[in-house]
């Protein structure tokens, strides 16, 4: 059993982030570990630029911010253990699965920075044929910023958040021209403006209102989708699909290991302090929702290494966890937890799954304390206050969305 102070799982930047600022205040007996052969995260093979402006006043391409933040955690004598694969955290163990076989560690803090993924094909329940030229984004983005491959020349993205015009741009540079974009709802899931970008400047199609349904071909090549809007059908030849966005928490470790799983959120419960049910394990970084952009995380890195400190130094503080609740309507959520022994000005963050206009409703213990008009898309982000509601330790708190 090899012993640690603060083991970070996720070499992404959440994670990196968190190690150099608890370096910074001095800690020196931190691990970093990662299941990929080379730290950074996510913005490894985002190619495009678009990092880094907050954090080091450069705008950077995502592998130069991935190299930029692994640098100074190597300056900093962090360590990082590649190849690693957190595979198991009962009774507080963490087995790692690696090319030696199965590693244990015990830490007094563990930190979870395991970042989101898109919803693959397999999970959106599209028929049709099965073929390699079917993936995500972020496979995409390996093809071509990792291993140097093109893997179509005429696909269609699904999807139209911001991350759907990342993968527009990137097989653009590429060579990869992109037949359309279809989008499930009646309006984009990000910024108007990158419709008309799209149209006019880049002549793709952007089809709204459409749903993807089925894919056609044989095993080996995909040709055309068939996509329906009012019950129409129509055929766009193709030679791919990229199935883009509705990222979800990479967290099917956490479920099995947590006794309290925040399905709501599929992701583990949190505090304002970054911290689960299990006092000593905290998580940052997308792990809490789906993606937000890499500044953000590596910002929330930087204030949970705070909190660590504190829980470090303050072994007796117990936690005064009161529960935050949402209904099915709110894609996510975070904090989910309140602790009352740290003020907060926020309750929580949130978003909702459609473009809504209604209300947002807080309640404790069933009585309404609190209630906000909103006139929302999926991508707007909503904070909900912590007004002076009187709650205490065993109460619950609700939220739920009336449109
Ligand atoms: C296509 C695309 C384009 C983007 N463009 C931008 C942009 O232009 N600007 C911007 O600011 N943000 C952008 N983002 C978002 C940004 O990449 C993320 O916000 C950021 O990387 C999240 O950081 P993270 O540390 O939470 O997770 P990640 O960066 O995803 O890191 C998580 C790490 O955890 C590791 N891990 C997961 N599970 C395990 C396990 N069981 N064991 C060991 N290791 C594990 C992973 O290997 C990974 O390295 C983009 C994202 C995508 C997908």
């Amino acid at each position: 059993m090899n012993k640690v102070q603060i083991a970070i799982i996720g070499a992404g930047p959440a994670g990196l982030s968190t190690a150099i600022e608890l370096s910074n205040m001095g800690y020196d007996d931190i691990v970093v570990f990662d299941r990929e052969d080379e730290a950074g995260g996510t913005p490894r093979h985002c190619g495009h630029l678009g990092f880094g402006i907050f954090e080091f006043y450069r705008l950077l391409s995502g592998p130069d911010y991935a190299k930029k933040l692994t640098k100074i955690a190597a300056d900093r004598n962090i360590t990082i253990n590649l190849k690693h694969t957190l595979v198991d955290i009962s009774k507080d163990i963490l087995t790692f699965s690696t090319t030696d076989g199965l590693v244990k560690y015990s830490a007094k803090r563990t930190v979870l920075a395991l970042g989101a993924r898109e919803t693959p094909r397999s999970a959106r329940l599209v028929s049709g044929i099965r073929s390699p030229n079917i993936m995500t984004t972020g496979a995409l983005q390996r093809f071509i910023y990792l291993h140097n491959t093109i893997p179509f020349k005429n696909p269609v993205i699904v999807g139209s958040e911001v991350v759907s015009f990342s993968a527009l741009m990137s097989s653009r540079k590429a060579g990869i021209n992109i037949a359309a974009i279809i989008e499930e709802d009646k309006e984009l899931n990000s910024f108007s403006i990158l419709k008309s970008f799209s149209e006019t400047i880049l002549q793709t199609p952007v089809k709204l209102g459409y749903e993807i349904s089925s894919i056609n071909g044989d095993d080996k090549e995909v040709k055309s989708v068939t996509i329906s809007k009012d019950g129409i059908d129509e055929t766009i030849e193709c030679d791919g699909v990229i199935f883009s966005g509705d990222f979800t928490p990479e967290s099917a470790l956490l479920q099995e290991n947590f006794k309290d799983f925040n399905f709501a959120n599929n992701s583990v419960f949190i505090s304002q302090a970054f911290q689960t049910t299990n006092k000593n394990f905290f998580a940052v970084g997308n792990v809490l929702r789906g993606a937000l952009t890499a500044f953000k995380c590596f910002f929330e890195g930087k204030r949970l290494a705070k909190f660590i400190d504190d829980s470090l130094k303050q072994e007796k503080l117990k936690p005064q966890h009161v529960k935050i609740e949402a209904d099915e309507n709110i894609q996510w959520y975070y904090p989910s937890l309140l602790d009352l022994n740290y003020p907060s000005k926020i309750l929580t963050n949130l978003r909702v799954n459609k473009k809504t206009t209604g209300r947002i409703i807080v309640s404790v213990n069933d009585i309404d304390v609190y209630e906000k008009q909103i006139d929302a898309k999926t991508y707007t982000n909503i904070k909900i206050p912590r007004e002076a509601y009187p709650v205490s330790k065993n109460d619950t708190i609700k939220i739920r969305l009336e449109s």
